[in-house]
């Protein structure tokens, strides 16, 4: 195993940790986040060219080689990738950055056993520690993954014995950990232990699903950093100790943020399975029956007098907006309402979308001025004073099932209450439900009224029609 590192190099590691910090603070507001971002990724840089003059990296070919390889394959994804698709794409860099830390520790132990060396304590903790947790990250990333992507059913799946058997195969780790710390060297042992850990990241994800997936995306995000912090550990590098628990603290503040917003407690999320339905089922349509209900539609021309009549508007938008990239139209809908003289904001659900932020990074793109971006808590008693709440792409984050059915799989989520507006426009293509699968009894209220279309073009109407008052 390496020794710490020469004094020149961890004063480089110092200033890039510093840069992270700095990096992370201007991430904590929208205005400053660029700057942040560009920031962190200084001092990454830094960190990487270290590491490469750092005498201990010898065979520069292989680098070169999996540097070639690596960001051949990272440029195509990121340049295929849709906006709506980045939770997907996040999961699974987030699983291969957990697989390349438990590789770390396999190859340590791997050095270790080949040359019939014995393993430290110290160094046989953290590989262990590694591969569990560099393991879990892999496949529970790649599982939620292949959830958010369609491949599997995004719903709960739970089976019989499901917990009896998770804690057998943890048993079965920790009997294996005692065992190796006594017996160092004994690879069937090893192997064992880093199957199992890939089990149980398997069995932490499949349980869970319907609306708790935005907690695990970001639970696995915080675990692939404490992954790379165990990964550091075993090859007592302090840059990759530093950066790895910088992600982890973050991962898990943000995952606090998440379950706050869902009003869910972290242990119900990884526990309750959520929404619970046998595998092969499907999700309840909440309360009601499709018969009594009556769906009132605009078109573009009426919605148009309702908005531009409308003193305060409060534009609510959800996935579809970002299905259909309708972001620049919204902004300038919203321009053309202001320049009549109507107030305009934008109630931001923290779980709207399909990762933590989205709608923020979307209007910012379209350079909405974040003044006008309202929290839940802040914007929820403001709708009483609304005229039009303008529901775009939006379903599951505005359904007052979450309030009103407590057999609802998003019962106790927070939602926006647009309900309590004086009236609501909900944009969206049909009567489809949202990513829980519940249906939306918003839809059928009194004082909705729907305008069916893709987001961007009824938008782009609405805008014209608006001009044209
Ligand atoms: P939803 O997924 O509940 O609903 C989106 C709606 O958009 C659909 O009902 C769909 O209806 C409509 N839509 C799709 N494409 C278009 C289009 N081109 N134009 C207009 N409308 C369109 O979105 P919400 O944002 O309300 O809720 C987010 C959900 O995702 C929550 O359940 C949340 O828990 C979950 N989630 C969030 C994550 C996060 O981190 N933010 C991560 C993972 C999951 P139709 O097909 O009829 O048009």
């Amino acid at each position: 195993m390496n020794n710490f590192l020469p004094t020149g190099i961890q004063l480089f590691y110092l200033v890039a940790a510093s840069l992270f910090i700095l990096g992370l603070k201007q991430l904590g507001s929208p205005a400053t986040a660029r700057k942040g971002n560009v920031i962190a990724a200084v001092g990454m840089l830094l960190a990487i060219v270290a590491t490469l003059l750092d005498n201990h990296v010898l065979n520069y070919e292989m680098i070169l080689l999996g540097l070639a390889i690596g960001s051949v394959l990272g440029a195509i994804v990121a340049y295929k990738v849709q906006m709506t698709e980045m939770p997907q794409m996040v999961g699974l860099l987030n699983g291969l950055g957990g697989a390349a830390s438990a590789l770390v520790a396999v190859a340590e132990f791997w050095r270790l056993f080949s040359h019939a060396e014995t393993i430290p304590l110290d160094a046989n903790i953290s590989m262990l520690l590694d591969v569990l947790i560099g393991g879990v990250t892999f496949t529970g990333s790649m599982l939620a993954f292949a959830k958010l992507q369609g491949l599997v059913s995004g719903q709960p799946i739970t089976f019989p014995f499901q917990q009896p058997i998770n804690a057998l195969l943890l048993a079965t780790y920790l009997g294996g950990c005692g065992y190796l710390l006594v017996e160092p060297n004994s690879l069937p042992v090893f192997i064992t232990v880093s199957i199992v850990s890939l089990i149980l990241g398997v069995l932490f994800v499949i349980p869970i699903g319907g609306g708790d997936m935005p907690v695990v995306i970001s639970l696995l995000n915080s675990f692939s950093g404490l992954a790379a912090a165990a990964a550091g550990f075993v090859v007592m590098n302090n840059m990759l100790i530093i950066a790895g628990a910088l992600v982890g603290a973050s991962g898990i503040i943000l995952t606090e943020i998440m379950c706050k917003a869902m009003n869910r407690s972290l242990v119900s999320v990884l526990f309750d399975a959520f929404g619970k339905i046998g595998s092969g089922g499907t999700v309840s349509a909440g309360t009601g029956d499709a018969t009594d209900k009556t769906v009132r539609s605009i078109d573009p021309e009426e919605g148009a007098m309702m908005l531009g009549y409308a003193r305060s508007v409060v534009i609510v938008p959800g996935y579809g907006m970002a299905v259909a990239q309708a972001q620049h139209s919204i902004r300038e809908l919203a321009d053309q309402l202001e320049r009549m003289g109507v107030e305009v904001k934008y109630a931001i659900h923290p779980v709207a979308g399909r990762m933590p932020g989205h709608m923020n990074v979307l209007l910012a793109e379209a350079n909405v001025p974040y003044e006008q971006l309202y929290d839940m808590d802040d914007i929820n008693p403001m709708f009483e004073q609304t005229d039009v709440a303008l529901v775009i792409g939006a379903n599951d984050v505005v359904n007052p099932a979450a309030q009103t059915d407590d057999k609802s799989p998003i019962y106790g989520m927070p939602i926006l209450e647009v309900d309590r507006a004086k009236q609501t426009i909900v944009i969206k293509r049909g009567m489809s439900v949202g990513f829980a699968g519940v249906d939306n009894e918003l839809f059928y209220k009194q004082k909705t009224t729907m305008l069916f279309g893709g987001a961007k073009d009824v938008v782009a109407k609405l805008a014209s029609e608006v001009k044209q008052l």
